[in-house]
């Protein structure tokens, strides 16, 4: 296919050109059709992306709470970033790791200590981790990435290791999928070819075409559950954001499977990062907006939300629609056991324990999940987006989020968190309303206080 197909960027200019005709009462049309949940073309998403009137976007505002809340119900996914190594021979003028960055303290981690940031994380609660990779061929190659992951699932109880690393030939996707990872993430930056050249002046990842199709390499090695975005703040949001969308379509079209997770990470101050400002500032606004446009247009695709972003706003954005956050998190090769601030990527801004944002979480009505069920019982890909889309997910969702976060509770919760945590379970078994999975949940409930672990639908 030629990728000039994929990303048709007049059409997205036209699009958008498009978009600033619409009547406010179009606009509201669109808002009001969103809450069906079927999603919306990207001409409606182009018009959104328009939207400047602060009455309109708080319409669009309520009506993503209302579509997170429909599918998602309170739930937000937990997990935590797991920097394998910071080598990199590549370039990006906006990362702490490229090449040129002469003041980084180096630092690839063999599988061993890999494994032990990994228990480290565990010490925290977490079941979740992504794997955070470099980019130097000759130490971050696959091997490393698949004796990491195979030694973290051995010698941790991580249940789920999903994997942002560099575009990879068929062959080594296959190795991922062997190794069992979850899904394979990756972000395309910006899809505008002019920025996306200016931003990667040198190293394998100048070729942004090999970056694009990476998810169909990946798919073509059996790994259908992949994770997609830009980083926000490189180019125009709204041509980046609706340039998603059209990969997002794209994949969905051609292979009947859509990205599993969309993530929206914005631009950080980053050491001896060669941009000295961000090109295309995103306010907090636009940020919202960005959330909101995501969640009515792809209803079921998740959204991930990180700790570049400041806690308040991270409160604000998990009633918009984010359904997966991380917390606790460094973003340098060995930081959960030592933290050395010349060596991570960028900086972080969110940095609340695990345990404070479990807390947070249940003050605001939400229900912290360490859930991994799906991948591990085949509910992936486009069997995933399936339930999904029938809302069945629903079913399994609710119960084993209350599994596993009585789990952490019981064993990591402090006095505190305990509380507040088991009055939300109680809260949240009353909305179970299959009577015979509320008293499934309950009896298993019992179990996991008596120190089972790891019972889920
Ligand atoms: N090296 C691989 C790559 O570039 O795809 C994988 C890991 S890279 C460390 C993960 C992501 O970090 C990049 O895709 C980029 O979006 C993000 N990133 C890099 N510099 C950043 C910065 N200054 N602020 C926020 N995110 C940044
Ligand atoms: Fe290397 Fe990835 Fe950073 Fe680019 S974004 S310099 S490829 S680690």
């Amino acid at each position: 296919m030629d990728t000039y197909q994929i990303i048709q960027e007049d059409q997205i200019e036209v699009l958008l050109e498009e978009g600033k005709k619409a009547s406010k009462a179009e606009v509201m049309e669109i808002i009001e059709k969103s809450r069906d949940c079927y999603g919306l073309s990207l001409e409606e998403a182009a018009i959104l992306l328009q939207i400047e009137d602060d009455e309109v976007l708080s319409h669009m505002f309520d009506a993503a709470r209302y579509i997170k809340e429909k599918i998602y119900g309170n739930r937000i996914v937990i997990f935590a970033p797991l920097y394998t190594s910071n080598e990199c021979t590549n370039n990006c003028l906006y990362c702490g790791f490229r090449v040129a960055n002469k003041q980084l303290h180096r630092r690839t981690l063999g599988v061993e200590e890999i494994v032990h940031e990994a228990q480290a994380i565990e010490k925290q609660g977490h079941k979740r981790i992504l794997m955070v990779c470099g980019e130097d061929h000759r130490k971050t190659h696959v091997q490393h990435i698949v004796d990491a992951v195979k030694a973290v699932y051995q010698g941790a109880d991580i249940r789920r290791i999903n994997v942002n690393a560099a575009p990879m030939p068929v062959e080594d996707f296959k190795k991922l999928k062997e190794a069992g990872i979850g899904t394979f993430q990756i972000f395309q930056e910006t899809y505008h070819r002019e920025t996306y050249k200016k931003m990667h002046p040198s190293g394998s990842k100048a070729d942004y075409d090999y970056r694009l199709t990476a998810i169909e390499r990946a798919l073509e090695a059996g790994i259908d559950d992949f994770g997609i975005g830009v980083l926000l703040g490189l180019y125009d949001y709204r041509f980046d954001v609706l340039a998603t969308l059209m990969h997002a379509q794209y994949m969905d079209e051609r292979y009947s499977v859509g990205p599993h997770t969309i993530s929206i990470p914005r631009l950080r101050p980053a050491l001896d990062s060669a941009l000295s400002e961000t090109p295309y500032p995103v306010s907090d606004q636009d940020f919202r907006k960005i959330v909101a446009v995501y969640r009515l247009t792809v209803p079921y695709t998740g959204i991930i939300l990180s700790t570049r972003e400041k806690a308040e706003l991270r409160d604000e954005l998990l009633n918009l629609g984010v359904s997966q956050i991380s917390a606790g998190s460094k973003t340098n090769p060995g930081g959960y056991e030592e933290d050395d601030r010349e060596a991570t990527q960028f900086e972080t801004s969110d940095e609340r324990s695990l345990d404070e944002m479990l807390q947070v979480i249940c003050e605001q009505g939400h229900l912290p999940s360490f859930c991994t069920a799906c991948y591990r019982a085949n509910r992936t890909g486009a069997a995933f987006m399936e339930l999904a889309k029938d809302a069945h997910i629903h079913e399994f969702c609710q119960p084993n989020a209350i599994l596993t976060f009585k789990e952490n509770l019981v064993h990591f919760g402090s006095e505190e968190t305990k509380a507040k945590g088991e009055q939300m379970i109680d809260q949240e078994l009353e909305k179970i309303d299959n009577d015979k999975v509320k008293k499934e949940t309950q009896e298993r409930l019992k179990r996991i206080e008596k120190g089972e672990r790891d019972l889920y639908f």
